[in-house]
């Protein structure tokens, strides 16, 4: 369906936000974290109230269907469809008022629930419902879904903590839904008016008086119930309660007639959410958890109902096959140390399944007792580091099941049904066998307390055999939910996977009183139709679907996914990690809020490309464009739960656009910057002359298109190491003990800009007693991949491995180097290149380091420290994204970002990891003029403010260590006390000096001179 022009064009006149109709903003809200896809016939995304005001009077007037919309991670297809939709997420975030006294807060819908509950945190308050996806989650889709999560035992569902909603009703009207009478019934004088509000009014006494019976004998029997509407509320009525809620249940005086617990779960079909009024609860003041080992998940759930009996505040199942692959993923097997067990007993090293059990409380003395309690524990974790270390895998756990490269996925369809508990051991059992007998099995997690179970069986949506499966394996497990007193839907919403189900849960009669509040509040249907009534079958709209084929090009890189590059695309499942605000990725996400520039949303263009073919040159640029904005900082290489590495996928995919478009000149001087440093070095004085010189340095920059605000790099003339023009090995210079050789790889920063780097490298190597023999090519081909020059890329690579096979002679050396993206371009990225070569990349890769990772593993750096008991001072750190990214290497010793933090912390500094994300340079990102502004809002998201209040905080703050609090930004001089700022990535070092003022440098400085003696 199309809009009609009149429709678009009053609404361009009346709306400031944004009016999106290209195919390329239909496709990125085409998708959420289901597994279907439905084109919207457009997006608008509203600045202001008067905005969604309007957009929803407009859609009234004209009658087009329109789909209010958050961050978009629903999983049941509820936030897709052919309407229009409304991104409340980009503007309509004000937080407007938190009441400490009332414990309630007022917000927008776009408020992400994260933001909203580190807000009440200043109060020592929380919303209760804490859904695993709260740090995207917007509330608009928090309420419109009902959602909970770990502690629905003891704060129930989000309707129990709605408490008034301004709303935009479908015929444009404004409306506040509240406790609308302390009466029993409705006062006539309400029903009168003739308006939405009157017919919804009316409906709802309809119901009170006509369908109570029929509620309150076809609800399901469980209170944790997200499918179809909470008609329930308005009797009140609930035939069991949460076993930790205290109070009436739910919580809605009888005598009163509540509305606004309608709009919980309504996934946005009966109006439109402007504004909210919730309750926020006290924050526990202690928390403690116990976990326990099982040899089977239905081992693990029989046992849940005895762990209720101690009074509980949640119980999380996380089964072997989530802990196994959060291994596999960098960001959480950096997490996974907990999960050690006491080796002498089979079950404790390689549990099945572990129950997680919270127990929160005033007195942590009870609480460490409360826990002894509950049987043998394999780990109690008490400090707020190891529990957030059990939660984030257990929160991960969906998008961890999802990471495997393979064409066969978990998928979500019965994720969400739910069971008394006291049946949740042989409900397992037997979903288990449905499984089975379909050949497949499946992920199984979450809340155990609550007897509702994560299950998500793996199919190929791509086979009919899988989409077959799809409707078998629910229906039967349908069958088994309903026997069993439970529902299909109990936080995560009805939308296409379930919608067919709610007349079968409720029956007719509590399905017409549905249908009937419906009508009343949507007679044209134009609130997200085809949501909860009428539906279409869970087996269509899917976004594979039997017969999918991808039509994608021969790849220049090779991708070890089952399906090459088509399977690289295809990794994302839209879970919208990649929305959050904190961590790296993504940082143009992060600095624009906008749904294109996600990770997500590049996929999804991707995707849509593999389907239709390079051909389509319109898609193909749009694409351009939202990868040109990726900054290839990896962030999602390690931090997106499904393992997405959108940084390889731009490499492919601008390699293969530039064979049919012009690249710019600027693409050659930075892709083979190692090339032009080379041929201006030995001029330097002259080159710098004319990158320094305003005119001169104006005409580079409008000839190249670099942003005219930066200062260019200058050129150190020579290298201060000895011995570049060639292969060269510099001599061992005799100290304690021999080591032996070590290969190093230099980088074009280091060798030609700031060869102080360099020089202490190799000094630092050499006064550990190593022979560093040098690569005579500088990089490992990062900058030529950065750009998309795959082939050149490739013979780079040919040569450095010529390089370091001649170098090494069989002898197995170790490669070090210092600028973080070449070192791990060689180390990860080769495999891509040279996939021909790759038992001998992987060799090289498993012995190639930073210098820092290379001292830890080479030698006890601290016999090396002059006065190593000595606290140095403190340093503030911004690791380079990539070393960020870098995963736990296999010897168990710190690697990335830990191994220049116990560099620097063996050298005697105290080290501070700035809590900030990418620096907004990412290599030559920053350089390009139309990337500036872009760079700048990454950098001053986090970065550049923390690093600008550095120096007043340190004057202000009494050094610990004495001697100069204050770094001297004047003669870059580090004292005792704050010693000052480090960076590994030279852009970083640029970015930071042109962003605060502050001159960072680089770590190995710092490691070279607390070296004791003469460093050679
Ligand atoms: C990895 C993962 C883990 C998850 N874990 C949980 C969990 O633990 N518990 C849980 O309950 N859910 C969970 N979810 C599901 C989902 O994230 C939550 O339900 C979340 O609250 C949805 O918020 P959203 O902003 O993404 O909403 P969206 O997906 O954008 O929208 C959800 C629904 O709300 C409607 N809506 C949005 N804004 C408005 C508005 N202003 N007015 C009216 N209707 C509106 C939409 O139309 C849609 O029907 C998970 C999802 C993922 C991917
Ligand atoms: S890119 Fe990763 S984090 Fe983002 S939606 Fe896709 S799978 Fe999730
Ligand atoms: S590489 Fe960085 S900017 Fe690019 S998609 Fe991944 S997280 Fe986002």
């Amino acid at each position: 369906m199309s809009l009609p022009s009149e429709f678009i064009n009053e609404l361009t006149k009346r709306f400031t936000g944004d009016v999106r109709l290209d195919p390329a903003s239909r496709i990125l809200y085409s998708t959420d974290a289901s597994i279907y896809q439905i084109k919207p016939t457009g997006v608008v995304i509203p600045k202001t109230q008067d905005d969604l005001h309007a957009a929803v009077e407009l859609a009234a007037k004209y009658a087009i269907p329109i789909l209010p919309r958050g961050a978009g991670t629903s999983l049941a297809g509820q936030a897709i469809g052919n309407s229009l939709i409304l991104d409340c997420s980009r503007w309509l975030d004000d937080i407007i008022e938190i009441d400490p006294d009332s414990h309630t807060a007022t917000v927008e819908p776009g408020v992400v629930l994260a933001d909203l509950n580190a807000a009440a945190a200043k109060f020592g308050l929380t919303f209760g419902p804490d859904p695993a996806s709260a740090e995207r989650a917007t509330m608009g889709g928090v309420i419109a879904n009902n959602a909970t999560g770990a502690h629905s035992i003891l704060y129930g569902m989000s309707a129990d903590h709605l408490l008034e909603a301004d709303v935009v009703l479908s015929d444009g009207s404004l409306d506040r839904w509240g406790v609308i009478s302390d009466q029993f019934s409705v006062n006539s004088d309400q029903l009168a008016a003739g308006s939405r509000r009157s017919a919804i009014l009316s409906a709802v006494k309809d119901i009170r008086e006509n369908y109570a019976e029929a509620i309150r004998r076809d609800y399901p029997k469980t209170w944790r119930n997200s499918a179809g509407y909470r008609l329930n509320y308005l009797l009140p009525f609930s035939q069991t309660r949460p076993s930790r809620w205290e109070g009436n249940y739910p919580n809605i005086h009888p005598s009163s007639l509540s509305l606004h617990p309608l709009l919980a779960g309504s996934e946005g079909t009966l109006a439109v959410i402007r504004r909210m009024k919730v309750n926020l609860v006290p924050k526990p003041k202690h928390t403690i958890l116990g976990v326990l080992a099982y040899r089977s998940i239905a081992e693990a759930c029989d046992d849940a109902p005895r762990l209720l009996e101690f009074g509980p505040s949640a119980i999380e199942l996380i089964p072997r096959m989530i802990l196994e692959l959060a291994r596999s993923i960098p960001a959480y097997a950096r997490q996974m140390g907990w999960v050690v067990g006491d080796p002498s007993t089979g079950l404790r090293a390689s549990p099945s399944a572990l129950l997680v059990v919270e127990f929160s409380g005033d007195q942590p003395s009870a609480l460490r007792e409360a826990v002894r309690k509950i049987g043998d524990v394999l780990v109690v974790a008490e400090s707020d580091e190891e529990q957030n270390r059990v939660w984030n895998i257990r929160k991960m756990g969906l998008g961890i099941l999802d990471s495997s490269p393979r064409a066969a996925r978990p998928v979500a369809f019965i994720e969400d049904c739910v069971v008394p508990v006291e049946r949740l051991g042989e409900y397992v059992r037997e979903v288990e066998r449905i499984m089975a007998a379909h050949g497949t099995e499946g992920g199984i997690y979450a809340h155990a307390s609550a007897g509702c179970l994560h299950i998500r069986p793996i199919l190929d949506l791509r086979k009919g055999e899988g989409v077959r499966a799809l409707r078998t394996i629910s229906e039967q497990v349908f069958a088994l939910v309903t026997r069993s007193g439970g529902a299909m839907s109990s936080e995560h919403g009805d939308g296409i996977a379930r919608g067919e189900y709610i007349e079968r849960t409720y029956g007719r009669e509590a399905t017409d009183a549905m249908r009937l509040l419906k009508r009343a509040a949507d007679p044209h249907n134009i609130l997200n139709p085809g949501k909860l009534f009428d539906a279409p079958p869970m087996d269509s709209h899917l976004r594979s679907g039997d017969g999918y084929q991808a039509k994608v090009w021969k790849s220049a890189l090779y991708f070890d996914h089952e399906r090459g590059l088509a399977g690289a695309i295809e990794q994302c499942n839209g879970q919208g990690v990649c929305r959050k605000m904190t961590g790296v990725m993504c940082p143009s996400f992060q600095a624009t809020r906008e749904e294109g520039l996600s990770t997500r949303g590049r996929a999804n263009l991707l995707r849509e490309l593999s389907k239709a073919g390079m051909e389509n040159g319109e898609l193909a640029n749009s694409i351009f464009s939202t990868l040109d904005l990726c900054l290839a900082c990896k962030g999602c290489t390690s931090e997106c739960p499904s393992g997405v590495d959108m940084p390889r996928l731009k490499y492919e995919f601008m390699n293969q656009y530039y064979k049919t478009h012009r690249r710019r000149l600027r693409d050659y001087l930075f892709g083979y910057f190692h090339v032009a440093a080379r041929w201006l070095s030995p001029i330097a004085p002259l080159a710098n002359i004319f990158m320094t010189m305003n005119w001169s340095r104006r005409l580079i920059a409008r000839v190249l298109g670099i942003a005219e605000e930066r200062t260019l790099p200058l050129f150190a003339g020579k290298a201060r190491v000895r011995g570049y023009t060639g292969r060269q090995v510099d001599r061992y210079a005799g100290r304690q003990v021999y080591r032996g050789e070590v290969i190093f790889l230099s980088d074009v920063f280091s060798h030609y800009i700031e060869p102080e780097v360099e020089e202490a490298a190799i000094q630092i190597l050499r006064a550990l007693g190593y022979e560093v023999k040098v690569i005579s090519c500088v990089g490992a081909g990062a900058s030529l991949l950065s750009k998309g020059f795959i082939e050149a890329a490739r013979d780079h690579a040919e040569k450095v491995l010529g390089e370091i096979q001649a170098l090494d002679g069989g002898a197995g050396l170790s490669v070090v180097g210092c600028e973080p993206p070449e070192v791990y371009c060689l180390k990860h990225e080769y495999r891509a290149l040279l996939p021909g070569r790759r038992a001998e990349v992987e060799a090289i890769a498993k012995r190639t380091w930073l210098v820092e990772e290379f001292v830890l593993r080479a030698a006890n750096l601290d016999e090396y420290i002059h006065q190593p008991n000595n606290t140095k001072g403190s340093i503030t750190f911004q690791p380079h994204c990539h070393q960020r990214a870098e995963a736990p290497a296999a010897d168990g010793l710190p690697s990335g970002t830990n191994a220049t933090v116990e560099a620097l912390r063996l050298c005697g500094y105290e080290v501070d990891v700035v809590d900030a994300g990418c620096c907004g340079m990412a290599g030559t990102f920053g350089f390009e003029a139309e990337h500036y502004d872009l760079s700048m809002q990454v950098g001053e998201l986090k970065l550049f403010p923390l690093l600008k209040g550095l120096d007043s905080e340190s004057a202000k703050t009494p050094s610990a260590f004495g001697a100069s609090p204050k770094f001297d930004r004047n003669t870059a001089e580090f004292g005792g006390g704050w010693v000052g700022v480090v960076s590994t990535g030279a852009a970083c070092r640029m970015q930071i000096r042109h962003g605060t003022g502050v001159e960072a440098r680089h770590p190995l400085i710092l490691v070279r001179d607390a070296l004791s003696g003469t460093v050679p």
